[in-house]
């Protein structure tokens, strides 16, 4: 019977995020996922997610977010491929509209390059937008977009690629796997996803 160290239930944004960060430090990770590893019926579907720094939901996700920039980065250095594209992000201010504003407070509070601008600045650098003369605008010149696929595929090939440098230390993932029940407090050794090794995976070590 094979052993993991950690089992990641579900193959999308987070679970193959958590199994290259597993692989990185040595541990062995399994995913499971009912579909496949990247798939049309995910929160992660698509091509395309924007990523900026300055958030209005509140200020606690910058350090996290500057966090998953710096990890973006190691992703396009280690794939020698580019996925964030950084564009820069514009986010329009109508009147009473708080979302920009709270943007920018965040900003301030870290320190980010989140420029304020008048409706004469934003007309001056993106005329084709017609921006009323009570709206104003934050820009976050390191904001943009991020290849969604791409970037998943490459965390799944760097999660795998560990496997030759850590022996026997890798990720790797059973698929179509079906994750049924809820683990109570009373289910806690034994997993059963329906499909593998006669609906038993085995019992995580003490
Ligand atoms: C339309 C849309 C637009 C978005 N835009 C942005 C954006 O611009 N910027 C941004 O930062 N974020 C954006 N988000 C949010 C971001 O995409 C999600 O927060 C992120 O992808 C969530 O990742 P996840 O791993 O939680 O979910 P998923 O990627 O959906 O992964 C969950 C996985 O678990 C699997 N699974 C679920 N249940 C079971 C089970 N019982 N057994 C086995 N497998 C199971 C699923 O099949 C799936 O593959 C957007 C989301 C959506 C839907």
């Amino acid at each position: 019977m094979t052993h993991y160290d950690v089992i990641v239930l579900g193959g999308g944004t987070m679970g193959i995020a958590a199994a290259w960060e597993l692989a990185k430090r040595g541990r062995r990770a399994l995913v499971l996922e009912q579909f496949s590893l990247v798939h049309d019926r995910g929160a992660h579907s698509g091509n395309t997610r924007v990523f900026r720094h300055a958030y209005a939901e509140g200020p606690d996700y910058i350090p996290l977010v500057m966090r998953a920039d710096q990890l973006w980065m190691d992703l396009e250095a280690e794939t020698k491929t580019t996925m964030l594209h950084r564009v820069g992000g514009l986010e329009l201010a109508a009147p009473g509209y708080v979302h920009a504003r709270r943007a920018k407070d965040s900003a301030v509070q870290y320190g980010l390059d989140f420029q304020w601008l008048t409706p004469a600045e934003i007309r001056a650098v993106w005329p084709m937008i017609h921006v009323p003369d009570d709206w104003e605008a934050g820009f976050g010149a390191g904001a943009g977009f991020l290849d969604v696929e791409p970037a998943l595929h490459a965390m799944i090939r760097c999660a795998k690629a560990r496997r030759g440098r850590a022996a026997g230390k890798h990720a790797s993932a059973r698929l179509g796997c079906v994750i049924a029940r809820r683990l109570g407090q009373d289910e806690r050794r034994t997993i059963r996803c329906g499909c593998c090794d006669r609906g038993r995976l085995g019992r995580p070590r003490a």
